[in-house]
């Protein structure tokens, strides 16, 4: 299969208009010049893959995704660098969670080769758009949508649509790294044995952002989500995954088939362990959370994604009582992995594991 990327260049926003909204990004809200578009049926498989200008799209309205929900999506960033260089983090571990999501929902694989060059062609036609404040970055959402038009039939959709559109992101700490007040969720559940917890699709976030708004409304941050079976077992927080520090080991709930496997996590795994800390996947339940935090054996908890990168967890709030993790401030472990992992990215730090891909 060959795809080549047409390029059709949008008339880009005006420098100055430019320059002002990066100047403090409205995230998820404003987008760049161009995106990618790359569409698949049944007889050509994947073809006409193009670049464009960003703007809406016209679909049927019985377009399957409307109607069951075939829709799964990635999530990453492009940095600048202080030497002007563009890079990106891991890329090709987006693009094998992107496949894996396809085989549970039913949709079509896109070759890796592909989705890294759509990101490639995004960023570096539109790299006046990646932020230079340290910190600042691109956020990259490649999806995939079902479109044939049908509501007629129970099947997978005979027609998809692979998409990359990018919007300029703040630091995610505008008041340095506050710990983070948390829900545990009793009411609801994410992800059942069997489900799709382990796909990044929207239809995970559409089930649980009543879960969300009940979190607000109890003055937290966040959601962290416990097993569907016992409603025991931590899973993970809302869009990030959590990790437990007792002191110089770190764990963090194994991947069950609940949980999103994050390239955060993957990363913070083997990076704690090359900088000399016992680094394991387990089992941690509501109950030893709470022990471990109140008997102090349990010093941090911090949460890690993408768009977080790492955030220490500070305080726990259920409907059986609170409870405050570390006195309630940023640990030394946490706020040494993410010196440690943003500067890997920004090019400070060396990057042994060659995780760093350089874009433009
Ligand atoms: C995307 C996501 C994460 C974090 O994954 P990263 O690859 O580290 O960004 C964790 N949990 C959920 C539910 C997610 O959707």
């Amino acid at each position: 299969m060959t795809i080549t990327f047409t390029t059709e260049p949008a008339v880009p926003l005006p420098a100055e208009k430019r320059a002002a909204l990066l100047e403090a990004p409205a995230f998820g809200e404003v987008f760049t010049d161009h995106m990618i578009s790359i569409d698949w049926d049944r007889d050509r498989g994947w073809h006409d893959a193009r670049l464009h200008p960003y703007g809406p799209l016209v679909l049927d309205p019985s377009a399957q995704v409307f109607h069951y929900g075939q829709e799964v999506f990635e999530g990453m960033k492009a940095y600048r660098r202080p030497d002007g260089t563009v890079v990106t983090f891991r890329p090709y571990a987006n693009a094998a969670r992107l496949n894996r999501s396809c085989a549970r929902m039913a949709m079509p694989e896109l070759p890796e080769e592909t989705f890294v060059e759509a990101l490639e062609l995004l960023v570096t036609t539109d790299r006046d758009w990646v932020p230079d404040r340290p910190g600042h970055s691109l956020y990259l959402r490649p999806f995939m949508i079902a479109t044939q038009h049908t509501i007629g039939f129970y099947g997978p959709s005979a027609a998809y649509r692979f998409m990359v559109i990018a919007s300029p992101a703040a630091s995610y700490f505008k008041a340095g790294a506050k710990p983070l007040t948390v829900w545990l969720s009793q009411d609801y559940t994410r992800a059942a044995p069997g489900g799709t917890g382990e796909a990044k699709c929207g239809g995970n976030y559409a089930g649980t952002l009543v879960a969300q708004a009940q979190a607000r409304e109890k003055g937290c941050d966040q959601v962290v989500w416990l097993d569907s079976a016992e409603r025991r077992w931590v899973d993970e927080m809302g869009t990030s995954n959590l990790f437990f520090v007792y002191g110089e080991r770190l764990v963090t709930p194994e991947l069950s088939g609940t949980l999103l496997a994050g390239v955060t996590r993957d990363s913070v795994l083997a990076l704690a362990a090359d900088l000399g800390y016992q680094a394991e996947e387990g089992r941690i339940s509501m109950e030893q959370w709470r022990a471990d935090a109140e008997s102090g054996v349990l010093t941090e908890v911090f949460s890690c994604g993408t768009s977080s990168m790492v955030t220490p967890v500070g305080f726990v709030r259920s409907v059986d009582g609170d409870w405050t993790i570390g006195g309630g401030v940023p640990g030394p472990v946490t706020s040494r992995l993410r010196e440690e992992l943003s500067g890997i990215q920004a090019g400070s730090r060396p990057d042994p594991f060659g995780w760093v891909h350089k874009i433009a």
